[in-house]
């Protein structure tokens, strides 16, 4: 007298999407270990991979883990999709565009001197400036720029 009832299947709960948070600068203390206090400048978190991988939860700027990051209510919510992420002032920005251009979109162009003090002035992390520079360079180059600008004109 075994009452099948319909065979309950192992449920598959479908866990309930966390709220929508936003992971704002990465507050990691780089410097605690000097007992001093320095985070790596990152603005905002990136996910470092796809939704639901171990990567998701790794900043792709500064690789630190999302929970360094500051986490804030999302803005506006009622589902608004939103794809708002401006992470840089717009000093910053034209700054680091300028740097950009100078070194040809191409951060390993950069001397590691002139990159390290021009992320100290900005308040960038060079990781994140390397992030945004290939997320940018696009934008900003014509196209597939082939340009061999390598042979230099004498000019003495
Ligand atoms: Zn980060
Ligand atoms: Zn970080």
């Amino acid at each position: 007298m075994i009452e099948k009832l319909g065979e309950e299947k192992s449920m598959v709960t479908t866990f309930p999407k966390p709220p929508p948070h936003e992971y704002m600068e990465c507050l990691k203390n780089h410097a605690a270990a000097i007992g001093g206090s320095a985070t790596d400048g990152c603005g905002e978190f990136m996910a470092g991979g796809e939704e639901g991988t171990l990567e998701a939860l790794k900043c792709a700027a500064c690789t630190c883990h999302q929970n360094f990051h500051r986490k804030i209510p999302q803005r506006g919510g009622g589902g608004a999709k939103k794809r708002f992420r401006s992470k840089f002032t717009k000093g910053q920005k034209e700054k680091m565009t300028r740097f950009a251009h100078k070194i040809g979109w191409k951060i390993y162009n950069a001397d590691e001197v002139e990159l390290r003090s021009f992320c100290q002035e900005v308040g960038v992390n060079k990781k994140v400036l390397k992030v945004w520079m290939h997320n940018n360079k696009y934008n900003h180059l014509p196209t597939a720029t082939a340009t061999a600008t390598a042979t230099a004109t004498p000019n003495t």
